[in-house]
């Protein structure tokens, strides 16, 4: 089994993640690619903006349909999201001929040397890095890194939140997260950065 690990907020899904997946699965001949939605993602003060449970619930409605995807609870109430843990827990799943891949956007593995035990996490996954409008990055020392080149699409959740808050209904979120995210009353205010939520 070829195996990618996709980490991230999430908040919420949009066809940048899945379009960067799908390419992932087409290029690396990969079997399954792993959502992982942070409960409180580290880099982001450790909060979201929508609670977890609804994250989890929006990417549930974006990979129905896809059977090589698969939404992953594993940092489900964890006070802080870390990779390693999850590598690790990952791992531990897999046999010894199965393949450990992390699937990730440039602009994040540019903070890679950032992270929490980065050089353990180096050891035990290799990198699927998709190219990102305005964003280079390093390949630190001992880390194995397959670039993915031919999407740089310029979607980001940050910029959804503001055109939803404004009232649109954008094109790059899937129709039936769309719905999801009308019917809670999800990114309606004007906040486009984090809040504090708690947890559900
Ligand atoms: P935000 O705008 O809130 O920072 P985001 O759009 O970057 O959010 P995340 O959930 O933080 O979304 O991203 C999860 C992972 O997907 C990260 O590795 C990120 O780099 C990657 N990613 C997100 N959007 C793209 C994109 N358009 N192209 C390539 N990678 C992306």
């Amino acid at each position: 089994m070829r195996i990618a690990i996709f980490g991230g907020t999430f908040d919420p899904v949009h066809t940048g993640h899945l379009e960067v997946a799908r390419e992932a699965l087409r290029h690396c001949r990969l079997d399954r690619v792993l959502f992982v939605p942070a409960s409180h993602p580290p880099h982001k003060g450790g909060v979201a903006v929508a609670p977890y449970e609804d994250r989890v619930r929006m990417l549930e409605l974006a990979c129905a349909g896809e059977p090589a995807f698969e939404v992953s609870r594993l940092e489900e109430g964890e006070r802080v999201s870390y990779s390693i843990h999850t590598i690790e827990k990952v791992r531990g799943t897999l046999g010894p001929d199965d393949e450990l891949f992390f699937l990730i956007g440039a602009d994040a593995f540019a903070e890679l040397t950032t992270w929490y035990r980065w050089e353990d996490v180096v050891r035990l996954v290799t990198f699927i890095v998709a190219s990102r409008p305005g964003h280079n990055y390093q390949v630190p020392a001992g880390s194995r890194v397959i670039p993915l080149t031919t999407l740089a699409l310029p979607v980001s959740s940050r910029e959804l939140r503001s055109r939803l808050a404004a009232g649109e209904e954008p094109p790059e979120i899937p129709k039936p997260v769309l719905e999801y995210i009308r019917a809670k009353g999800l990114y309606r205010d004007g906040a486009a950065g984090p809040v504090q939520h708690p947890d559900r």
